[in-house]
């Protein structure tokens, strides 16, 4: 049986941290999904359509790698899927609680489903979609941080925002 995984995610936008569990997942299982979340409750800057985008073409390279957008409960998109392990990226302590709390929540609504964390490389470690979002409506040079075509979208974005 193929080892299959879900990372889901909002993806607003995809970063080099999520890159990097995209690439460690993908070594670790036969088949992994990267799961674009519609979330509107968490305002988005990019569209899904956009977001969507964005990780499919990062990740064309990747033979193991498929990408697809949701907007349902992620247990219940998994199952529909039928894989029951899910990835989540761990950077700092901060992120624990939440996703400490996601998991087993996630666990009461079903026990068939795992949730497995990894962890990115260290220069990754305190890289945020909502830090990037934030440094570059400022003009920071961002391009360490996220493929470049991600960069020229940002800058993009908030150019017409400053137009507006
Ligand atoms: P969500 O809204 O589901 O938290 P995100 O796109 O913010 O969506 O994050 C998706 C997953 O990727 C989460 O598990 C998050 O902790 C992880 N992640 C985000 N940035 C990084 C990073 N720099 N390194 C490792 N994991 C990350």
């Amino acid at each position: 049986m193929k080892r299959q995984a879900i990372y889901p995610g909002t993806f607003d936008p995809l970063t080099f941290g999520h890159l990097d569990i995209i690439k460690r997942a993908s070594k670790v299982f036969d088949k992994v999904l990267v799961a674009v979340a519609r979330n509107p409750y968490k305002k988005p800057l990019f569209s899904l359509e956009e977001r969507l985008a964005m990780v499919k073409k990062a990740t064309e390279n990747m033979t193991n790698v498929t990408v697809e957008a949701f907007d349902r409960l992620i247990i219940d998109y998994a199952k529909q899927k039928k894989i029951n392990v899910i990835i989540r990226g761990l950077r700092m302590i901060s992120d624990f609680e939440y996703e400490f709390q996601m998991a087993l929540t996630n666990r009461r609504l079903s026990k068939s489903v795992e949730t497995l964390f990894m962890m990115p490389s260290e220069e990754y470690a305190y890289l945020s979609s909502k830090l990037l979002k934030e440094a570059a409506s400022l003009k920071a040079d961002i391009k360490k941080f996220v493929p470049l075509f991600v960069a020229k979208k940002l800058q993009k974005r908030f150019q017409h925002r400053k137009e507006r």
